[in-house]
């Protein structure tokens, strides 16, 4: 490729940040085409992140005004720690989904339905006193300095939208504000937490507006689908290293969802459970230090299992009880 295609398809200066934690890394990119530069994701609110982007900038010679816009993949913590210091320093626009927005401004009608949403969900499942533990936490939410709201406006993106050279996407499931940014020409994906090496991404339990649960997995499973759909040569993920071939990690990924819904199939013709005792059966270890994942988990499962007529509930004093079918 010459010099000018290069400049034109794009360059991309991923910054990766090395954590303690199972993500392994956490990833964001600067990418340049046809001499706009946009930052995809914005790592954690670190010291450590943030000076890992000076650097990069300063290596590619780029200063932060330089850049036109932030573009986050979703709402999550590990995606837009910097988004703050970057707009305390300059006036950049900064782009996501529409479910992004009320979740990354901690609108507070969001949070008070969110609320209402868990207290309920997690009563209805039969979570008792952990349940009820969970929901106190959200109530005191935000917990730290990384979950502050977005200082600036954001701007919606769509499916379909087209944005600096890069097409918009969406693929929920991990998230319900996931989307992924292509570069038709150079076959990239910047694909956020779709897909990762050797870890799975956790399709985790939402409300949508009309705080309705969402089906999480079964939009993560399409989303997976989706992606199989497009002529990929290289995933930029948001954490570990890059995937070169998504088709064999994504085959990997639906036969690992399955063999997970047959275990649990297996435990209901053993006997009716609720969805706390499954989370229970399923994650002893994990149940109390990782209680809204494993919970979510197995709700994300049991919804799943529902839409395909696997398995069925009844409710009995106020508590769903889920049976094979
Ligand atoms: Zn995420």
């Amino acid at each position: 490729m010459s010099k000018k295609e290069e400049k034109e398809s794009g360059i991309v200066h991923p910054i990766i940040v090395p954590t303690s934690y199972n993500v392994g890394t956490i990833n964001f990119y600067l990418l340049e085409v046809a001499g706009s530069l946009s930052l995809i994701d914005a790592g954690v609110n670190t010291d450590e992140c943030w000076n890992k982007l000076n650097e990069t900038l300063h290596k590619a010679g780029i200063s932060i005004s330089d850049i036109d816009r932030i573009l986050l993949t979703h709402h999550h913590p590990d995606h837009t720690g910097v988004v703050n210091r970057l707009l305390d320093t300059s006036a950049i626009p900064v782009y996501a989904h529409k479910e992004a927005i009320p979740r990354l401004k901690k609108d507070e009608n969001y949070l008070r339905r969110r609320i209402n949403f868990f207290s309920q969900l997690y009563e209805e499942m039969g979570c008792g006193q952990a349940g009820k533990d969970e929901v106190e936490k959200l109530r005191a939410w935000p917990p730290s300095h990384d979950y502050l709201p977005i200082h600036s406006a954001i701007e919606p993106l769509n499916e379909g939208d087209s944005i600096a050279g890069l097409q918009v996407m969406e693929t929920p499931g991990h998230s319900p504000d996931r989307l992924v940014f292509y570069n038709e020409k150079t076959k990239e994906l910047f694909s956020g937490d779709v897909l990762i090496q050797n870890i799975s991404s956790n399709a985790m339990v939402e409300p949508d507006r009309q705080n309705r649960r969402l089906l999480t997995l079964v939009q993560y499973i399409r989303s997976l689908k989706r992606c199989l759909q497009w002529d990929i040569d290289i995933m930029y993920t948001g954490h570990r290293e890059a995937i070169t071939d998504h088709h064999a990690l994504i085959a990997e990924r639906l036969s690992k969802i399955e063999r997970k819904a047959q275990k649990i199939i297996t435990s209901l013709r053993q006997g009716t459970k609720t969805a706390n005792e499954l989370a229970i059966h399923f994650y002893q270890h994990k149940y109390q230090s990782e209680f809204p994942l494993v919970i979510s988990e197995i709700i994300g499962y049991l919804d799943y299992l529902e839409a395909g007529s696997r398995v069925y509930k009844e409710q009995k004093n106020g508590i769903w009880r889920y049976y094979s079918v």
